[in-house]
C-alpha cells in the first residue's frame, strides 16, 4: 500500500542522560525519479496572486515513477546531515534526495518540491557554522535569509528502552531534523571534520571510531592524497 505523503512523517527525539538522542523520527523517501523544474511557490492556493509570487528552481519527485516508502532517517548508520553540509549545487542536491527523501513538506508534496536556493542557502550556512566553530574565535555571522529552519516542538516522552521520562523534540521536517543533529554534534565531544582529499564531512573523537587528529574520511584517500602530493612536487 503507498503511503500518503505526509502521513508517515512524525516522531520523536528523546534527549537522554548525556545529551544523546534516540531517533524515533520517522520520514519518508522516494524510490522513484526526481525532477528539477522551474516554479511558483504557490502560496495556499491563491491563484490570483501568482504573478506576485517569483518562481523558483525546485527539485520533486516524479509521480509515477516510484513509491513513498517511510524510514527512520537518524537510525541510519550514515548521518544525514554528513551529507547535506558539503551540498554546492544542484545536482548534489538532487542526489541527496534521491538517497534521503525530500527536506522539507513541500518536498512530499506532489505540485511543490524543495527549492533549490533555500536549500542550498540551508547547507552554506552550516558550513559557515562549522567554520566558525573550527575558527575558535571572532563572531558568529548568519545570514539569517538563509535559513529556514521550522521550530521544533518540544514535549516530554517516556524513553522506549530505559522507562524514563525524558525531553523530547519533534523536527517537523527533515531539513529540521538534519540541524538538529548537526547542533547536537556540534554540542558533544565529537569533532567534525571535512576530508582534505574528497571535502566530505566525517566525525572524529569519542564513539567515532576516528582519532580526533583525522583528516581523511578514510584510508584510501589518504593514500590518494599523498599520492598526488608526491606526483605535485615530482611534477
Ligand atoms: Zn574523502
Amino acid at each position: 500500500m503507498l503511503t500518503k505523503p505526509g502521513e508517515a512523517c512524525q516522531g520523536i527525539l528523546i534527549v537522554d542522560d548525556v545529551g544523546n538522542w534516540l531517533s524515533e523520527f520517522s520520514w519518508q523517501r522516494f524510490t522513484g525519479e526526481f525532477e528539477t523544474r522551474q516554479s511558483r511557490s504557490g502560496g495556499g492556493g491563491q491563484k490570483t496572486l501568482a504573478q506576485d509570487v517569483p518562481e523558483h528552481l525546485r527539485i520533486r519527485a516524479v509521480e509515477g515513477t516510484g513509491e513513498w516508502e517511510p524510514y527512520r532517517p537518524f537510525q541510519m548508520t550514515e548521518k544525514p546531515y554528513l551529507h547535506f553540509a558539503p551540498i554546492e549545487d544542484e545536482s548534489s542536491l538532487r542526489w541527496f534526495l534521491e538517497r534521503f527523501g525530500p527536506l522539507t513538506r513541500d518536498g512530499t508534496e506532489r505540485h511543490r518540491g524543495d527549492v533549490v536556493d533555500v536549500m542550498l542557502g540551508n547547507a552554506s550556512a552550516m558550513r559557515d557554522i562549522w567554520g566558525a566553530a573550527n575558527s575558535g574565535d571572532g563572531d558568529l555571522h548568519l545570514d539569517d535569509d538563509r535559513l529556514r529552519i521550522r521550530s521544533p516542538m518540544m514535549w516530554f516522552a517516556r524513553d522506549p528502552f530505559t522507562k524514563k521520562v525524558r525531553l523530547s523534540i519533534q523536527p517537523q521536517d527533515l531539513l529540521a531534523g538534519i540541524w538538529l543533529q548537526f547542533g547536537f554534534a556540534l554540542s558533544s565531544p565529537i569533532t567534525i571534520k571535512a576530508c582534505r582529499h574528497c571535502g566530505a564531512w566525517f566525525e572524529t573523537g569519542p564513539g567515532t571510531g576516528k582519532k580526533v587528529t583525522a583528516e581523511f574520511c578514510s584510508a584510501a584517500h589518504q593514500i590518494a592524497f599523498n599520492n598526488a602530493l608526491k606526483g605535485k612536487k615530482k611534477g
